[in-house]
């Protein structure tokens, strides 16, 4: 596939999304101008990141109606996505849209994150995890470190980061088996809007009571 047909990928997606937005409240955000900063280029800074060079595992745990996942699969074939959403009517979208674009290298599925960290299958088996807008810095650890497998680095994008949540996002990783990389401040481009990457680190295998049942990491948070 040249650059022009992958590019045209985008478009199609574009098209499904649209259409279905008007459809359902699959989105906030309607102005064309915003879907485009927001979902596409917002998604695509991930990559600046310098952690999805390779020819990686990566799931994309809370994708709603495919951010960051869909960008990013449309973007980089060589790469392996899971999208999963505890959201059945997100997932149908994200299903029809990865089989009518089409885009091979992802797959939806259906359910939580901490059925998916406590199955066997799936738990430590990704190499990387992405998530944007899905929970604070500690929930998100526990949820997405015991899926990761141990050198496998989560991608957690974030809007301005508050220093308490990321001491606390750092006290949590420290108990399921992650590092802090760095934290990569930026402004997405024409709004002007504040936007942090996280990046941490999987050093060592999660302890097995994580993570906890479903709902409960939201509920009562580590720190
Ligand atoms: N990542 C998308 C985006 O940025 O547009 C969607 C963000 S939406 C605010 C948060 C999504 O995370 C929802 O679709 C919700 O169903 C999903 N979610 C929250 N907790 C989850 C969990 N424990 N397992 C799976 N999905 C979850």
């Amino acid at each position: 596939m040249d650059l022009g047909e992958r590019l045209e990928l985008f478009s199609r997606f574009h098209d499904l999304f649209r259409e279905a937005s008007q459809r359902t409240n699959l989105t906030a955000i309607t102005d064309e101008r915003d879907i485009i900063l927001k979902h596409y280029v917002d998604s695509l800074s991930c990559l600046l990141s310098g952690e999805l060079d390779g020819p990686h595992t990566v799931l994309d745990l809370g994708t709603g109606a495919g951010f960051p996942g869909m960008p990013l699969a449309m973007a980089r074939p060589d790469l392996q996505f899971t999208l999963l959403d505890a959201t059945r009517k997100k997932i149908a979208f994200v299903t029809q849209a990865i089989g009518e674009v089409p885009v091979p290298n992802a797959r939806a599925v259906a359910g939580r994150a901490e059925a998916l960290g406590r199955d066997p299958e799936t738990r430590a088996s990704f190499d990387r995890v992405v998530t944007r807008a899905v929970s604070a810095l500690p929930v998100l650890t526990e949820l997405c470190l015991p899926l990761l497998r141990v050198g496998g680095v989560l991608i957690a994008q974030k809007g301005p980061l508050r220093d308490e949540e990321l001491e606390a996002g750092m006290r949590a990783a420290g108990v399921v088996g992650g590092e802090l990389l760095r934290a990569v401040p930026f402004t997405l481009p024409v709004l002007g809007d504040p936007r942090t990457l996280v990046l941490i680190r999987k050093t060592r295998p999660t302890p097995n009571r994580f993570p906890r049942l479903d709902g409960v990491p939201a509920k009562t948070p580590l720190f």
